[in-house]
């Protein structure tokens, strides 16, 4: 469970022979940092036991490590959360993304968050929201006491930055040639990549540890 800290530097395209070793990289920080004690123990025991479920599962957590609520979706994705779910702001959402059970090799590494994490996150101006997956944890953290911007700023940074690693993943299959494991990669990386673009042009704290 130990988060390994490097620099933020993602393995490139260049390298992409290392891609499975590069993934394994916490990107921009310790995701836990600032826990305190009881938090840090309840949540990673939370996630450690929905990381390999099914179906989504989200909760939400206080710095003290109190749950305050927890919902499972009937589906593998799209857990709801309801405002009485979240009594007030400043809190800290944590669920699963079970996509990655599904594969082997690199892509049961899972999915990073999508759009609608990012305003759920908004929505309820949690601190922090968390996805889980059977191999890694995903982080991303306001910066100050707001996220800062709209939803509709949080819409476009993500549509521009699927577009630019759309185009980046085809300039490179060109220039590689199209392969099963080219394929994989970029499935496995798109959304990482999407929230590392979208948290630095927003401002956020988006980190990657696995376990
Ligand atoms: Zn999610």
């Amino acid at each position: 469970m130990a988060a390994e800290v490097t620099s933020a530097r993602e393995h490139s395209t260049a390298n992409a022979g290392n891609a499975v070793r590069g993934d394994v990289r916490t990107v921009g920080g310790v995701t836990e940092n600032g826990y305190s004690a009881p938090l840090k123990r309840a949540i990673l025991s939370y996630e450690n036991s929905h990381r390999r479920e099914d179906v989504e599962h989200i909760a939400v957590y206080d710095d003290e490590g109190n749950q305050l609520s927890h919902r499972k979706s009937k589906k593998q994705d799209e857990v709801n959360l309801y405002p009485k779910d979240v009594p007030r702001e400043s809190l800290i959402l944590t669920h699963n993304h079970p996509g990655g059970l599904f594969h082997d090799g690199v892509m049961s590494i899972g999915n990073s968050f999508s759009l609608e994490d990012m305003k759920l996150a908004l929505k309820y101006n949690a601190k922090e929201i968390r996805a889980v997956t059977p191999r890694y944890t995903f982080s991303i953290k306001r910066n100050g006491d707001s996220w800062g911007v709209t939803s509709r700023q949080i819409s476009k940074a993500f549509k521009n930055a699927e577009a630019r690693v759309t185009a980046e993943g085809q300039s490179y299959a060109d220039r590689i040639g199209f392969s099963k494991t080219v394929d994989e990669r970029y499935h496995v990386t798109y959304f990482h990549k999407i929230n590392k673009l979208v948290a630095k042009e927003l401002g956020w704290n988006y980190s990657k540890k696995k376990g």
